[in-house]
């Protein structure tokens, strides 16, 4: 089972990051997504994140101009069932997810193997409602993608050895690191820093620090590269939020609570960097915290 092909559908942050790995380790990329800016500005980003890597000496001018040739993008949903692997890439909504796998059923070959790049949804019931779970996996890539060398696997419970096997040794063409979690409510990574990155809103939130005080204290405190309020910014705090839901709901305990805080700044559209404006505002030169 070697992928020769692969489908990315939604060519937001993890899209285009997931799209130019690949493209720069040989692989035939097509990117699709419902909006067409959105196709666009990844092919602007993986275009500037390339010459960056050209500029800093890991890759060939030549190596990322075969690169970028190997990347296509379609508003075609149905054109990705033809590749041998595709990624789910799109907004984290099950609702959202499962409307692609079933939206994309009539085209698939039978071969094509489908997973989904979701940081905390159930993989054994994304799979369950598709023609084919045995050959359906979660392949969980970190933020940036061409920067993160961890890729989490995640078998369903169909999941066949084959399949994990195949994605096993792709994560190692890739030139990345696998870990393999078992299927429960977002799985290694997510279960333990999002519901940090939630303690941290309710830290904002109960008055304990501002803003700057929290991630100054995580960061000098606890030697992390960024703090956490900066991370949920840098993570999309839609997608936090989302996570903290599949938490609550799948695992059932109220230390999973999404803080009330968090909930606002995404009811007001402040989803973090990619919208602008989140626990800092992103408009001006340097970001400025909003509390
Ligand atoms: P994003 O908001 O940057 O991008 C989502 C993209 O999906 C958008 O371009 C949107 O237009 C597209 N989309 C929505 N519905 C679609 C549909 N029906 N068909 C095709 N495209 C559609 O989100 P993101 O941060 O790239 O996250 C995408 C996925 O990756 C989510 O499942 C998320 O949990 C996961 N993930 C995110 C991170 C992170 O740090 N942001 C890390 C690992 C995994």
């Amino acid at each position: 089972m070697a992928f020769r092909s692969v489908g990315v559908i939604g060519a937001g942050q993890m899209g285009n990051g997931i799209a130019h790995v690949f493209a720069t380790a040989g692989y035939q990329v097509l990117l699709t997504d419902i909006s067409d800016d959105a196709l666009a500005d990844a092919v602007q980003r993986i275009t500037k994140n390339t010459a960056r890597q050209v500029a800093k000496g890991h890759l060939s001018e030549m190596a990322r101009a075969d690169a970028l040739g190997r990347i296509r993008t379609t508003l075609d949903l149905g054109e990705v069932g033809g590749t041998d692997l595709v990624i789910e890439a799109a907004t984290e909504r099950e609702q959202v997810k499962d409307q692609i796998f079933s939206d994309l059923a009539g085209s698939l070959e039978p071969h094509t193997v489908l997973t989904s790049n979701t940081s905390s949804i159930s993989i054994t019931r994304l799979a369950a409602k598709t023609d084919r779970p045995e050959r359906f996996m979660g392949f969980h890539f970190m933020n940036p993608v061409p920067l993160m060398n961890l890729v989490e696997l995640i078998r369903g419970i169909a999941t066949s050895e084959d399949t994990y096997q195949a994605l096993l040794a792709t994560v190692q063409r890739l030139g990345k690191t696998p870990a393999s979690a078992e299927d429960y409510p977002a799985f290694i990574v997510n279960r333990i820093l999002i519901p940090m990155i939630n303690e941290a809103a309710y830290t904002l939130y109960e008055g304990v620090g501002n803003v700057a005080s929290i991630d100054a204290a995580m960061k000098l405190g606890a030697n992390h590269p960024m703090g956490p309020l900066e991370l949920g910014d840098f993570i999309g705090l839609d997608t936090c939020l989302a996570i903290m839901h599949v938490l609550h709901d799948g695992l059932a305990d109220t230390k999973y609570r999404p803080c009330p805080l968090l909930v606002k700044y995404v009811e007001a559209g402040w989803l973090g960097r990619k919208s602008g404006r989140g626990f800092y505002d992103y408009r001006g030169e340097t970001p400025v915290p909003t509390r």
